[in-house]
């Protein structure tokens, strides 16, 4: 067996790992680079060795993971996509929104002359995305599936490892006696996740990829639901507004749980208007109910999750809500404040003491969130410099991912240690931090590799 590590590598972006196997190649996660300059060049290099696989197996819909698959198709590569049914509708979501924001990205830069090239092409377009889509094989979790094609001797097993709604361990099993048998982690969920169930544990492996986003931290124990009860009566009292910039999917419907759950116990006022003003959180929130079994909490929780909610669709109407003093509760997309409709409302707020911004999550290095988090009096929206006198604050306790201490727990349920071990999809701290903590308390042979390595397993 060998693996190409191609990306999630050196940085949590990217996740791409190319396995050759019993006479098969197959590309587990086809990732989209985020973040640094120097990762997001990444994204317009030509396949390479990608284009060699002959399926793609995806862990989960997040765009770290996927949002690099029409990317490979717009390159002329086609076969099977294989996915759990949830991460193939989650798909339908995300990558045509990532189409439309790359389509617009493009146009932008040619409309301020950005580009250096004489037109700016977008990366793909929504075309691309949908023969995608087209690509897309669900694939059953929980047993041993047999694909058609170059896998057909091979078994995948996709195994719920919580996270995001269809986010699964992929396990590639070899044909024959001899035949070895590959897991990877994809990325793994809490223990004491809001809406997902714990991660399933996964028997055995004899060569194992295991992601350490969090590898070098224990999450903080918060109370986020009291944190946010507090906030939300503080600030409605002084006659303000809370404003929630949210991920659309996971984030969004996990705070819209916990604004439920608030108001049913009369613990925020019942009638305190909660405003969702993101087309693709609604999306995403029909479909998590559409999924309500693969949900841990009650079927009617799920189901009830937008009762109530006043849901905005037009851009018209978003921006007069922008205008609008009444307190209330406003959900917006993007979770960082890197663009979409938060913007407007983040312009509208931000200067007023009385309101307050509430981020829920993660706010990567350099975004505005973390500018505002980090206690910055102005900040830049739209080209223009806006005064920050509201009140800023960020929850804790919201996380998708494990973390160190339950990152080991999830690996301390194997039966026996895998032969080889892989720690990929962490910053370098994170990754060299789980790899020593795997050695020292588990006794494994692992290592971290490199970007661009291939190894022989
Ligand atoms: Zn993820």
């Amino acid at each position: 067996m060998k693996i190409h590590f191609l990306g999630a590598a050196d940085g949590v972006t990217g996740s791409r790992h190319l396995v050759t196997s019993g006479g098969a190649r197959v590309l587990l996660d086809c990732g989209l680079f985020q973040g640094w300059k120097l990762h997001r060049a990444r994204n317009w290099a030509e396949p390479g060795p990608l284009r060699e696989a002959e399926a793609v197996v995806l862990s989960h819909a997040h765009l770290d993971h996927s949002g690099w698959l029409p990317a490979l198709v717009k390159h002329g590569w086609r076969g099977p996509v294989y996915a759990s049914p949830g991460t193939c509708e989650l798909l339908k979501v995300l990558l045509l929104d990532s189409a439309h924001l790359q389509e617009e990205d493009a146009r932008r830069a040619n409309r301020h002359g950005f580009s250096r090239h004489e037109k700016a092409l977008p990366l793909y377009t929504r075309a691309d995305a949908l023969r995608a889509l087209a690509l897309l094989v669900p694939v059953p979790t929980g047993r041993a599936f047999r694909p058609d094609g170059a896998l057909a001797r091979h078994a995948l097993t996709l195994t719920p490892v919580g996270h995001l709604l269809g986010a699964c361990a992929v396990t590639l099993q070899e044909p024959g006696r001899a035949g070895r048998r590959l897991v990877f982690s994809g990325d793994l969920g809490r223990e004491h996740d809001l809406l997902m169930p714990p991660p399933q544990a996964v028997p055995a492996a004899d060569v194992l990829l295991v992601e350490s986003t969090y590898g070098n931290r224990d999450h903080a124990d918060e109370d986020a639901e009291a944190r946010l009860e507090d906030i939300v009566n503080r600030t409605v009292h002084g006659g303000g507004s809370v404003l929630l910039p949210t991920f659309a999917v996971g984030r969004a419907q996990a705070l819209l749980l916990l604004l439920q759950r608030l108001k049913r116990a009369g613990r925020i006022p019942a009638r305190l208007p909660i405003v969702l003003d993101s087309p693709m959180a609604q999306q995403a929130t029909e479909l998590y109910r559409h999924h309500a079994a693969e949900l841990r909490i009650p079927k009617r929780e799920t189901l009830a999750l937008a009762d109530g909610v006043r849901i905005i669709t037009t851009g018209a109407q978003s921006q007069r809500l922008a205008a609008q003093r009444v307190p209330m509760v406003l959900l917006s997309a993007s979770g960082m404040a890197t663009g979409g409709r938060v913007l407007h409302h983040l312009k509208a707020m931000l200067p007023d003491p009385r309101h307050h911004v509430v981020f829920a999550g993660f706010q990567v290095g350099g975004s505005r969130g973390a500018r505002l988090v980090g206690g910055e009096r102005e900040v830049k929206i739209h080209g223009e410099m806006v005064p920050v006198r509201a009140a800023v604050s960020q929850l804790q306790g919201l996380s998708g991912h494990a973390d160190q201490r339950e990152l080991l727990a999830w690996l301390g349920r194997f039966r026996q240690p895998p032969a080889q071990t892989f720690v990929v999809h962490g910053e370098p701290t994170a990754a060299d931090t789980l790899r020593g903590e795997i050695q020292n308390r588990l006794g494994w042979r692992v290592r971290v590799p490199q970007h661009g390595e291939e190894v022989e397993a």
